[in-house]
């Protein structure tokens, strides 16, 4: 692997200046643009951005990216986590958001089914022409533009805003869209008229297509939902589907009596008789004037997800699911392979891990901490959140550390291993002038409590790590304390990643770091690096655990 350090101030190459989208540059951001530049004329094919969040990264990647595709006539595929990352950096270089159809839908009904059965439910709107808004005549659309413009836009042209985001692809350099685009990726190349050997593909959060790809797992469905199609089978006269699914849900129900996970057998019928019974609802439920959603079509995209492999069925508290495993390697084969080069941004990943993974070769460009003093981190020993250590003294500790944070009056993030600690430590305290994130909250509820975060400067949020408020949102706070070290429970599925590491690192040690502690470790420094978004921002972090000490040495300089 080739590491280069970068240098906080040197002079914008001058072939980047007319790409770089802001009058005035921050420390790192000059080197940055001109190594990604640098690099990709060298010929390096896989270049990973590490560098800390609030550094100005978007800007000055896209200013060596862009330059790189005009002189050479490629196209930038540009994909992060989530919808508002998208309408964010639309605004900032004003590149082409595509948006989800479920994100821009429009449809007074459609728009409102759940992001599992939306795409089969519009298909099938379409299919039978009752949907307003499509096919109409659709608009480009010019950049940058929201979630909320693209919709404003579509009613006012009375045209699905979806189309009008793919009819605007045509004439675009640069498009960007979240990581689920990579779930369709053909279908968005062809749409756009071009082809991954002459794309460039930025990954931004690259560490989420990592922990995905580590997590193993392709596809889920919830044991409800199973039900739900017996139900809607037997509903609309598919008696034998339905019993069979019924007798599926009674068995996977009386295989874990607790939390924990195990390969079981397929009990679910073929994908192509749930296709077509699916389909038949779907027309049925139209005659009869209802929203075309099926759950048992739902079910067939699950099943083809599982690949002819057996399902893991997960129970974690109330839920109960059957997950598609997926290889690890294959998973991110499959992102990084084809394209003119990679470029992968995160605070946190491992170019080891990556190019073992890939199997290619990558170019680190490495930044250091860009705001002085502004953030210092302590390890605090005393406590553990290891799951045999979980008992009254710990919560009374915990409450006690969280009243006396949000007595300092500081604006506080703190981040706990579960919702189960949060709540067993919420319900202890004294103070009650906080906000805390519960299980299942959607976009809108995320939303309120961040504003009601932002609003009130005396504040504390309490949240869990790889949850909604503990990665790629803006939460500036003085003080961060981080409870635990979220690291995945021993399960067959870890073990699975453990071995299938070993194979691909060559030894056992390299793998646990890799497939246990490091990951562990990122979903705190995710978690804490919510704190710091610009260099106006300071922050105290306080790492709270007996198991960080040892650890120290794999966190960042
Ligand atoms: S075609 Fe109609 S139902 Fe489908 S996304 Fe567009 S507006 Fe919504």
């Amino acid at each position: 692997m080739k590491v280069i350090d970068l240098k906080e101030d040197v002079e914008l190459l001058d072939v980047l200046r007319k790409h770089f989208p802001h009058p005035n540059l921050r420390k790192y951001q000059a080197d940055l643009a001109n190594n990604v530049y640098r690099a990709l004329a060298n010929g390096e094919k896989n270049i990973i951005v590490e560098a800390p969040t609030g550094l100005g990264k978007t800007a000055a990647i896209y200013a060596g990216v862009m330059a790189f595709a005009t002189e050479n006539d490629l196209k930038v595929l540009w994909l992060t986590r989530t919808g508002s990352q998208v309408s964010h950096i639309s605004r900032e270089v004003s590149a082409l958001p595509i948006f989800g159809r479920r994100m821009v839908c429009i449809h007074e009904t459609v728009s409102k089914v759940d992001l599992r059965r939306f795409n089969a439910t519009c298909r099938a709107v379409r299919r039978a022409g009752r949907c307003p808004y499509w096919p109409g005549l659709p608009r480009a659309l010019k950049p940058p533009l929201t979630a909320k413009e693209v919709k404003e836009a579509g009613r006012r042209f009375g045209v699905c805003p979806y189309e009008c985001l793919i009819a605007s692809l045509y004439s675009t350099r640069i498009v960007v869209a979240t990581h689920m685009q990579l779930n369709t990726i053909g279908w968005l190349l062809s749409k756009w008229r071009a082809r991954r050997e002459k794309t460039l593909l930025v990954l931004d959060e690259g560490h989420q297509v990592v922990k995905n790809a580590l997590s193993m797992v392709r596809d889920s469905i919830s044991i409800r939902a199973v039900e739900k199609a017996s139900k809607e089978a037997l509903k609309y006269g598919f008696r034998e589907l339905g019993e069979h699914l019924r007798k599926a849900v009674e068995e996977y129900r009386g295989i874990l009596l607790s939390d924990g996970e195990v390969e079981v057998e397929d009990l679910l019928p073929d994908a192509d008789e749930l296709t077509m019974v699916g389909e038949d609802i779907q027309d049925a439920k139209i005659k009869e004037g209802y929203v075309p959603t099926s759950y048992v079509l739902s079910l067939a995209d699950f099943k083809i997800s599982l690949k002819g492999a057996k399902p893991i069925l997960v129970k974690e508290g109330r839920s109960l699911r059957l997950e598609a495993p997926t290889d690890p390697v294959d998973s991110l084969k499959s992102v990084y392979d084809g394209w003119y080069a990679t470029v992968t941004i995160s605070a946190t990943i491992s170019g080891e891990l990556t190019e073992s993974l890939t199997g290619k070769e990558v170019t680190l460009l490495r930044a250091g901490w860009p705001f002085q003093e502004n953030l210092t981190a302590y390890i605090v020993q005393g406590l553990t959140t290891k799951f045999e250590k979980r008992d009254e003294t710990l919560i009374n500790d915990m409450a006690w550390v969280v009243d006396l944070a949000v007595k300092c009056g500081l604006k506080s993030l703190m981040f706990f291993p579960s919702f189960e600690l949060l709540e067993r430590v919420l319900s202890r305290t004294s103070i009650k002038e906080v906000v805390a994130e519960s299980p299942g909250l959607d976009q809108e509820e995320v939303e309120r409590l961040m504003t009601e975060f932002v609003e009130d400067s005396k504040k504390a949020l309490l949240a869990v790590y790889n949850g909604r408020l503990a990665e790629g949102v803006d939460l500036s706070a003085n003080l961060v304390i981080c409870f635990g070290i979220p690291f995945a429970p021993p399960t067959g599925k870890r073990q699975a990643l453990i071995k299938r590491l070993s194979e691909v690192l060559g030894d056992e040690k390299r793998a646990r770091i890799y497939g246990e502690i490091l990951p562990g470790l990122w979903a705190a420094l995710q978690a804490a690096g919510r704190a710091i978004r610009g260099p106006e921002d300071s922050a105290d972090v306080y790492l709270i655990d007996d198991r960080y000490r040892p650890l120290a040495r794999f966190l960042p300089r």
